[in-house]
């Protein structure tokens, strides 16, 4: 073994192209979405949605299913009450919360999550967490984002979260060497995956945010190097940069290439020789690339579509073109963040077709007429294209399962070919 593989680089990339940009009517969820992944991966957190009945039925019927044990989220309902200013919403929400962390010892860090109704009544969230902060430490921590969904996407959810996180975490000491840190909520299976690697690679100490109890919050400072596993998080990485972390460039961990590029970043930064990079990630390089020869019979010359939705959309079309060599008609992103996506934007297809933001009608036009094989979406647009004909891969199935790295490759194009799979046997 005696060089690193390198990544494809025939493609020109697409960082030139023209990109469509739109602002219309949206097809988008709101950020408190991301409570239901950011709770099961804090273990000691709780959400506290300071809001409506609407975002109440948002939350159970999104996170519903999922609960066999007592939730670690709720909604503390703004009421007419509140609305009509005849209630002290600062005096209710402290009840609610001095009987909730009474009932809840084991709670050891809250989130005051705003959502449009406490944006409208200009609750002030951000008082409201550090004075109920200085009445529950050290045993309890509050702090609050927004999850509202007005002109967001439903990932900005988990941005607003670890943003808030980001002015708690503590110093490095002065003394410290230099640490890795991976930031983005990954499945446990996923981390523990990558914390091997990185430990036989001779990277670390490594740390992830946000970290899977609240008293394990990594420290930051000008020797932390970060590794972003999500390309949605441009504000937590706006906030440890303004704390000295540099970021490392970097394709996201999707596919035997954005995985081997993205672990390279930080080979890289740690100066490990390209010999004992290539040993290392060989055998598993090897083990995706045979689960992914599987799906690419299945993916090969079919044609996608994507609406802007997650903000996962550049790497998975880098992903499905490069190594399932799929067709992308049009990549839809609610954000083009062109310096956190330089990686993916310079191995897209040089005629990649981009589209920023969305004027949901025009772009239905279009997908109508191209009518791809597959289009990624959310869940408002799936259900009328599959009545279509069409055949949809709901996008915020992307963020709930587990698809970064090299044992996830296979079951990353497996979500693709297996609706393509089905739509062939129920029209066969
Ligand atoms: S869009 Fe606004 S009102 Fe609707 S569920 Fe989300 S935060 Fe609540």
């Amino acid at each position: 073994m005696s060089a690193v593989i390198p990544i494809r680089a025939e493609a020109a990339g697409c960082e030139d192209q023209p990109v469509l940009r739109e602002r219309g009517q949206r097809e988008v969820f709101c950020g408190l979405t991301g409570i239901i992944w950011l709770h099961r991966k804090i273990q000691d957190a709780f959400f506290l949605v300071v809001g409506s009945r609407t975002c109440a039925h948002l939350i159970q019927s999104a996170a519903g299913v999922m609960i066999f044990a007592e939730p670690r989220f709720a909604t503390a309902i703004i009421d007419e009450r509140d609305l009509a200013g005849i209630a002290d919403a600062n005096a209710e929400l402290d009840k609610v919360v001095t009987r909730l962390l009474e009932r809840r010892p084991e709670i050891k860090l809250l989130f005051l999550v705003g959502s449009c109704p406490s944006e409208v009544i200009k609750l002030d969230l951000s008082r409201a967490a550090s004075r109920l902060s200085q009445q529950f430490m050290p045993s309890v921590r509050v702090l609050n984002y927004s999850g509202s969904g007005i002109e967001t996407t439903f990932t900005q959810g988990e941005d607003a979260c670890l943003a808030s996180l980001v002015p708690v975490m503590p110093a490095e000491p002065q003394t410290a060497a230099p640490a890795l840190l991976v930031v983005g909520a990954l499945a446990d299976v996923v981390e523990d995956q990558f914390r091997r690697l990185f430990d036989e690679l001779g990277i670390g100490p490594v740390a992830f945010l946000p970290p899977r109890r609240a008293a394990d919050l990594p420290a930051v400072g000008p020797k932390t190097r970060f590794l972003l596993a999500q390309p949605f998080l441009a504000d937590t990485a706006r906030a440890l940069e303004a704390r000295g972390a540099v970021r490392l460039d970097a394709p996201f961990p999707l596919g035997d290439e954005g995985t081997t590029g993205w672990l390279q970043a930080a080979a890289d930064a740690w100066s490990i020789s390209a010999d004992h990079f290539a040993a290392t990630t060989a055998p598993r390089r090897e083990r995706a690339r045979r689960a992914l020869a599987r799906q690419r019979e299945q993916l090969a010359g079919r044609s996608i579509f994507f609406f802007p939705d997650s903000q996962l959309e550049l790497p998975l079309a880098r992903f499905l073109a490069r190594e399932m060599q799929m067709r992308l008609i049009e990549v839809g992103t609610p954000y083009l963040h062109r310096q956190h996506l330089a990686s993916e934007l310079a191995l897209l297809p040089a005629d990649t077709f981009l589209s920023e933001g969305q004027d949901v009608e025009r772009q239905l036009d279009r997908c109508r007429a191209a009518r791809p094989d597959i289009v990624v979406c959310g869940l408002g647009l799936a259900n009328p294209l599959e009545a279509e004909g069409m055949t949809t891969k709901w996008a915020i199935e992307l963020v709930f399962t587990p698809i970064q790295g090299y044992e996830q490759a296979g079951d990353l194009a497996e979500l693709f070919a297996r609706p393509l799979v089905r739509r062939t046997r129920l029209v066969a």
